[in-house]
């Protein structure tokens, strides 16, 4: 009962969320000034936070660390989160978690293909370097592969590259002191991995709960440091969809947290983590799958870096702390 009360207000809050405030440019104040958001501030919970909201459904620390666990990607602890995103609850929970049939990379296919058909021409493998401008304006789009002319960009690459690396300095909008003191959202270690044969007793989706949520939460945003014991998540897609993998083999990606702006994502601290995830893995299935495993890429800081050009090695953009937040987003 107390669980269904909890994920009745959270569908309020993702009603307001996403018609009110997702869906706003966040470039003036007085878009907010409506009044649901003004009388919802006490229903939204934008003043207490997710932990306290939290400990009112239950005191296991298991099914707490459950419904805590979303908010760790957000870029601040529980206790530091406002409780409006109890949303996010409510999207896992009642909302449902869904999957493309074929892969993620369906979603991709399919806007692209909506695009194509509306007369979008896309070149990929096309990196921009600087923009050139004409009186305040940016009049072309410098790339590897020539430049291009624009009546309008848009930028949809991380934030702090296109401010401090892309705009020529003159038309930088903020200082690197500025960026450093922006909250970045968590980086992440990731393991893609093909095994042979089938693993037993995984889900579609596993949530490595058995140490504290609280000390992995301290080492990613208190004290940033390579986790000691870290909670991770397990992906076993093929449980849903057999098409992504040969016949009787298994998709599998484990994915670990971690603080974002680390160094040293060498090999061997990749390696070090991928034993650590893998001993409690086979330990909770009861069989062998390392030997088993005939596929292995890693994912880590200097990947996002170099792939993503993400500011600190970042996988999830900008803390999503009030602070940072709607109108108090950078602008370029
Ligand atoms: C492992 C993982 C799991 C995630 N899970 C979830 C989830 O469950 N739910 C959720 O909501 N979010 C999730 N996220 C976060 C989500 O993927 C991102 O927030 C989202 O992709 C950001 O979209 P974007 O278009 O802003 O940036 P991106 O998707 O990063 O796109 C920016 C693009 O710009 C390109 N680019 C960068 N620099 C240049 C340049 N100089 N020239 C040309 N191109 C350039 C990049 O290569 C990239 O393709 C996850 C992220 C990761 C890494």
């Amino acid at each position: 009962l107390r669980l269904r009360k909890f994920l009745k207000q959270a569908e309020y809050k993702y009603n307001v969320g996403i018609q009110d405030l997702v869906f706003k440019p966040g470039r003036s104040l007085t878009e907010f000034m409506d009044f649901r958001i003004f009388k919802g501030l006490f229903q939204l919970d934008m003043l207490k936070d997710i932990r306290k909201h939290v400990a009112e459904v239950s005191s296991h620390p298991k099914l707490k660390a459950i419904l805590e666990f979303p908010v760790l990607f957000l870029g601040a602890l529980p206790q530091n989160t406002p409780a409006l995103y109890s949303l996010m609850n409510y999207a896992d929970m009642s909302l449902g978690t869904w999957y493309p049939m074929g892969g993620m990379n369906k979603i991709i296919e399919g806007m692209v293909s909506v695009a194509k058909e509306q007369g979008v021409k896309f070149r990929t493998s096309t990196e921009v370097t600087g923009f050139k401008y004409s009186n305040g304006r940016i009049i072309s789009v410098l790339t590897k592969g020539g430049s291009f002319t624009a009546d309008i960009v848009v930028g949809g690459a991380d934030y702090h590259h296109i401010d401090q690396k892309i705009s020529s300095p003159e038309y930088r909008e903020y200082s690197p002191e500025y960026w450093e003191k922006r909250k970045m959202a968590p980086s992440s270690l990731l393991f893609y991995l093909g095994v042979k044969g089938k693993v037993n007793n995984v889900l579609h989706h596993n949530l490595f709960f058995d140490y504290e949520l609280d000390q992995h939460a301290h080492e990613i945003y208190t004290d940033p440091t390579w986790p000691t014991k870290p909670l991770f998540y397990a992906s076993a897609p093929t449980k849903t969809d057999e098409s992504i993998a040969p016949e009787g083999c298994e998709n599998m990606f484990l994915l670990m947290p971690t603080a974002p702006g680390l160094s040293g994502d060498s090999e061997e601290v990749r390696e070090k983590y991928y034993h650590l995830m893998m001993d409690r893995l086979e330990s909770y299935t009861g069989e062998s799958i390392r030997d088993r495993v005939i596929v292995k890429r890693s994912f880590a800081y200097s990947d996002f870096k170099s792939e993503y050009n993400s500011f600190k090695g970042n996988a999830y953009g900008l803390a999503n702390t009030l602070d940072q937040t709607a109108i108090f987003k950078p602008r370029l």
